[in-house]
């Protein structure tokens, strides 16, 4: 029998549990077999390989982040080696620079501009072939989200289009500013999860377009579990 303390965390792969779109992410890296950790305080942190930020409205998610003193403890263990994804309103706040507003968590050498492609109602779907992530052409989907508008010469672009990009990331930072868990796609849940060393379930098991998601998965409304 191992001690107590030298089982690691469950798969240690965090999603911060503040506000936005949490269970959604849970549920696709659960599709993945892996466990993750809900993260509400910064004890919740400890021995966490990965983070996702996820969408929701950046300005009270960054509020949260300070008053529960997560701001500093991300940093902290972000330059310990835990590794982040930011989707939407989690890239602005891991954006070095922030069009006409101050950087929140600023661990990723871009500049993100808020709310670019108009109102909630402006909000459309898009599909990519993006070969660093899956050989599968991917659902893509934006809710008010922003866009990145420059990235600097250590962030590798993952996609683009017209004027902005999409997706980009450092060594240790990922961010998307749609949505792949609001979509059956499983590819970047698989690639940040073995950004992060874990050890996923291979796309031969489950697929990169999950077969078995449907609309419903997070219109539902169903608990986490
Ligand atoms: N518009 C939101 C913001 O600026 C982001 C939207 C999202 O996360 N889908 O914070």
């Amino acid at each position: 029998m191992p001690k107590l303390a030298s089982i690691p965390r469950p798969d240690g792969i965090g999603v911060l549990n503040l506000q936005g779109g949490v269970v959604e992410h849970v549920r696709h890296l659960k599709r993945l077999g892996l466990n993750p950790v809900l993260v509400k305080e910064t004890g919740d942190l400890s021995g966490l390989a990965g983070l996702i930020i996820p969408g929701g409205e950046s300005t009270c998610l960054g509020r949260l982040l300070k008053i529960f003193g997560l701001d500093r403890a991300i940093v902290d263990e972000y330059h310990r080696g835990m590794k982040l994804w930011g989707t939407c309103a989690g890239a602005i706040l891991l954006a070095g620079k922030i069009t006409a507003e101050d950087p929140c968590l600023a661990l990723l050498d871009i500049e993100i501009a808020r709310n670019s492609f108009g109102s909630q109602q402006d909000s459309f779907t898009d599909r990519a072939l993006i070969p660093e992530i899956s050989p599968t052409e991917l659902p893509l989907t934006f809710i008010r989200a922003p866009k990145i508008i420059k990235a600097g010469p250590a962030v590798r672009v993952l996609w683009g289009k017209d004027d902005f990009i999409a997706a980009a990331e450092s060594a240790g930072v990922l961010v998307t500013v749609f949505h792949p868990e609001l979509t059956p796609c499983l590819a970047f849940h698989r690639y940040f999860a073995r950004k992060c060393g874990m050890k996923p379930l291979s796309a031969a098991i489950v697929p990169d377009l999950d077969p078995s998601w449907d609309l419903t998965s997070w219109t539902g409304l169903l608990p986490v579990s």
